[in-house]
């Protein structure tokens, strides 16, 4: 079990409520398509640190800072030594390395920016943080390309990379260091955690307010929009899932609340946004029994029950 578990970034999940509920504008997208496929390198990752045998703590998504300037590290593995860090990239397809940069083969001269160059970076960072905190540990600095579809032409030698295709030698030999943790590596892995900062997207979204966005109740797996309420239950059309209906109202008065953090929930608002529910009762009814009532019309999200 990891030390610190990676969680979905919430500035994709926001991304995800508003892809369901507005057109976004191409770069929007994009952006979104490429976040979700960045999360899901990473958890693919995860899925072979796991299962390490070795005694280790890893260390999934920090954001830290180190001299005025932050730093995100993908994965962290503790090990009696060193201290491994992975910068995992998902791309896909063709690509070429040439005088120190990184192309993609499809689209001539396109270049992207070089992984290398991030991982020196947070490597250097990282080590002036150990030092700052009084530190001492090596570190290995590895990037991971995890998608087997990826294909680095001109690849260069020597070079901290891990391909897809040597990922199982390279988790098979990192299982056969011999590692014994200590008390000092507890203290070190609560103080990267208790220094890990979270970041809120609200700056990084579109732009969007409660009027404009379509209203009606996400389908929990697909998010799609397209969900009706039949008997006691949110059934999505696309995808056959079905939900009891006072689970699906709690859950679109979670993610109303984490798109406009200082909204008042009241039973008119939530009755709007859900859409699809045919009764304000069912709403009134639902909010009362899990929320406290402040005054006669609001519930504080706050007062959960
Ligand atoms: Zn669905």
């Amino acid at each position: 079990m990891s030390f610190k578990p990676r969680f979905e970034p919430s500035e994709v999940t926001l991304l995800r409520l508003l892809n369901a509920r507005m057109e976004l504008a191409e770069k929007d997208k994009q952006r979104y398509q490429r976040l979700v496929k960045g999360f899901e390198g990473e958890v693919m990752f995860d899925a072979l640190t796991e299962k390490l045998q070795c005694r280790s703590n890893i260390l999934n998504e920090l954001l830290l800072e180190s001299n005025g300037s932050k730093f995100q590290i993908d994965s962290l593995i503790m090990t009696q030594e060193p201290l491994c860090l992975f910068e995992v990239k998902n791309y896909e397809g063709d690509f070429y390395f040439k005088n120190d940069r990184f192309y993609m083969l499809a689209k001539k001269e396109k270049e992207i920016k070089n992984p290398l160059l991030q991982l020196e970076r947070c490597e250097s960072l990282l080590r002036q943080l150990l030092q700052n905190l009084g530190v001492s540990i090596p570190i290995e600095a590895y990037v991971v390309f995890i998608n087997p579809q990826f294909q680095l032409y001109q690849a260069p030698l020597n070079k901290p990379i891990i391909y897809p295709n040597q990922l199982p030698r390279f988790m098979e030999k990192f299982d056969k260091r011999p590692s014994q943790l200590n008390g000092f590596h507890k203290k070190l892995a609560d103080q990267l955690v208790s220094m890990h900062q979270t970041e809120l997207p609200y700056g990084k979204l579109p732009g969007y307010d409660f009027a404009r966005l379509k209203k009606g109740m996400t389908c929990a797996p697909c998010g799609s929009l397209q969900t009706i309420v039949a008997d006691r239950n949110l059934v999505c059309e696309v995808c056959g899932h079905m939900e009891e209906i006072d689970h699906a109202i709690l859950r679109s008065v979670v993610e109303l609340k984490l798109l406009f953090p200082d909204m008042k929930i009241t039973t008119g608002v939530v009755y709007e946004w859900c859409g699809v529910v045919g009764s304000i009762k069912t709403i009134r009814r639902v909010l009362m029994q899990n929320y406290s009532a402040i005054g006669k019309k609001e519930y504080s999200f706050i007062n959960l029950k």
